[in-house]
């Protein structure tokens, strides 16, 4: 089979969880957004589930539907994106909580779905979704007099723990919402690692839990096993893959792996990612092409029938580095074609 492998270690998720979890003050959440950021939303919520979490955000109202589906009733499901047009049915038949950005999704709300709870969202300076401060002001007493279940914000700079922003947002956050008794959240894995005046109610991570930074000694969540289709030797002077970008300085042993950036794996990552056989890292030399990578394999004196492209040599971190992306990118880019396989998976 030439369809390389992603190994999924859903009890390293657990733990990551339970991590985060034991440093939050509050309830902690998991947020598993973009199919649990490309690693598999039905698996990951299950485990999540299994191990206590009863609070979830994802991105969208359909992303929502189908996360009720996977966890059942109990669990609160909170959709960052609000209430959009055309989303009432899916808040009402799947019992989303949709976080309100604006006045405009507000009347919505109140229009079409009074009875479904609801959650506000305010911009504390990230300028990305949730109310102005002008705007709260107008519509606070209203908004408070419906009931809210959680006011919110997120941090636009908590993976800099010094970066001034993270201050200034979370006095903004205390002044937005002063004396206001209801539920606050304003920190994901970043805020976490801030310290406890930025936890509030609920915190909300997800990159954490998938074992990548800013969070620190986590659990590694993630191997991924490709396929050796080919292996040649080739003389100096001779060169592999398209655009002739390579030229061997001396006689070496090539071998051509099955994936490529169809697979997540970008052009970019060619200079610095290694292949591992064991612990002998190989270089990838010529371009990546769309499914398939050349190796130097020359240091092996084995023909390996598959390399591995993450371990604990190479973090998803250190890929994604290389190729001028951060973890959360290179995971949910991994794409369809993986064999994903599931470790601690509970049926
Ligand atoms: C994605 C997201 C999170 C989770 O952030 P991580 O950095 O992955 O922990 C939390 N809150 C909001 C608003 C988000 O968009």
């Amino acid at each position: 089979m030439a369809t390389a492998t992603a190994t999924i270690d859903l009890n390293a998720i657990r733990q990551n969880w339970q991590k985060l979890r034991r440093l939050s003050s509050g309830d902690t959440a998991a947020v598993v957004k973009a199919n649990a950021y490309g690693l598999g939303v039905k698996q990951v919520a299950s485990a999540l589930y299994n191990e206590g979490a009863r609070i979830f955000f994802i991105a969208t109202a359909e992303e929502g539907a189908e996360l009720r589906s996977i966890v059942g009733k109990i669990p609160d499901i909170y959709i960052f994106s609000g209430h959009m047009t055309g989303d009432t049915d899916l808040i009402k038949n799947y019992s989303l909580i949709p976080l309100i950005n604006s006045i405009e999704q507000l009347s919505r709300h109140c229009e079409l779905s009074k009875e479904q709870k609801f959650g506000i969202q305010l911009d504390t300076g990230m300028n990305r979704l949730g109310m102005e401060p002008m705007e709260w002001e107008t519509v606070k007493e209203l908004t408070l007099s419906l009931n809210p279940v959680l006011i919110m914000s997120h941090l636009a700079c908590a993976d800099e723990p010094r970066h001034e922003m993270n201050a200034m947002q979370l006095q903004n956050f205390r002044r937005l919402t002063d004396k206001i008794n209801v539920k606050k959240s304003l920190s994901a894995t970043g805020g976490i690692l801030l310290g406890p005046e930025y936890h509030f109610d609920l915190t909300r991570p997800g990159i954490g839990i998938y074992g990548c930074s800013p969070m620190q000694d986590c659990f590694s969540v993630l191997k991924i096993e490709i396929p050796v289709i080919q292996i040649r030797e080739i003389g100096r002077g001779e060169t592999v893959g398209y655009g002739n970008t390579w030229t061997a300085p001396s006689k070496r042993k090539i071998a051509t792996i099955s994936a490529g950036y169809a697979d997540g794996l970008f052009r970019l990552l060619s200079t610095n990612t290694r292949l591992y056989f064991q612990d002998i890292g190989c270089p990838i030399v010529g371009r990546i092409s769309m499914d398939l990578i050349g190796v130097d394999i020359t240091s092996l004196d084995v023909e390996p029938e598959k390399l591995e492209l993450i371990n604990s040599q190479q973090t998803i971190d250190k890929i994604a580095g290389g190729a001028k992306t951060i973890g959360y990118e290179f995971l949910t880019s991994l794409g369809n074609r993986y064999h994903r396989n599931y470790k601690g998976l509970i049926e």
